[in-house]
């Protein structure tokens, strides 16, 4: 089972692919520990990864491919694997049907969590935190008792500049942009399916699941 997950930022991906990765048994790969596995182990292409890191470089593809090589060689993906956050482009994508084409394998899922943009501005502003103690409240799903006040201490809360709707529709515009063409890439293969994340969590892990099930593995 060779899922690639896919969705914009606050379409609750990540918690989407922790019951994945629960009911199936299968490694959740992300690209970002990806990196930091490879650079902890000091592979080779670790150390390349990380010297572009270091210089605040984009880290090439063909090094970038060659990480996701050996991560999907290792034992643990032999029945399959969910990756999360790479492929992000089509040459990313080709390059990885390829390498997976190597192996004898190939991504027979690509799930791609779709929620209305205005919906996930809103799950994306919503985010309070305190000033004294840090604590994280979200105005629609885990609100203050007194609005604008922390439970435990009184403390304000404020917002970080990073959630406010300006930054955040232009982070979720960006990324649409970016991911148009990856879906009409899995879209044109006939592996692409689109699931209704505006539904309640276990909701969407239903259909997400019920996908899954079907293909009769
Ligand atoms: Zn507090």
């Amino acid at each position: 089972m060779n899922i690639v997950l896919m969705g914009l930022p606050g379409a609750g991906k990540g918690t989407q692919a922790d019951k994945i990765v629960e009911k199936y048994e299968i490694p959740h790969i992300s690209t970002g520990d990806m990196f930091r596995a490879a650079i902890q182990e000091g592979t080779e292409l670790g150390v390349k990864a990380k010297s572009f890191m270091d210089q605040g470089a984009l880290v090439p593809d063909e090094v970038t491919i060659g990480i996701v090589r050996e991560r999907l060689s290792k034992s643990d993906c032999d029945n399959g694997f969910l990756l999360d956050g790479f492929p992000r482009t089509v040459p990313q994508a080709e390059a990885l049907d390829a390498l997976l084409a190597d192996m004898g394998k190939k991504i027979e899922h690509v799930l791609n969590i779709k929620v209305e943009k205005d919906e996930l501005i809103a799950r994306l502003t919503g985010r309070r935190i305190c000033k004294v103690c840090g604590t994280s409240y979200h105005l629609q799903f885990n609100p203050p008792k007194v609005e604008g006040i922390c439970d435990k201490d009184g403390g304000e809360l404020y917002q970080r500049a990073d959630d406010n709707p300006e930054t955040v529709t232009n982070r979720l515009e960006v990324n649409m942009n970016q991911t148009a063409p990856l879906l009409a890439f899995y879209n044109a293969k006939g592996v692409l399916t689109d699931i209704d994340g505006q539904k309640d969590i276990n909701e969407v892990f239903k259909d997400l699941d019920a996908i899954l099930t079907e293909s009769g593995q």
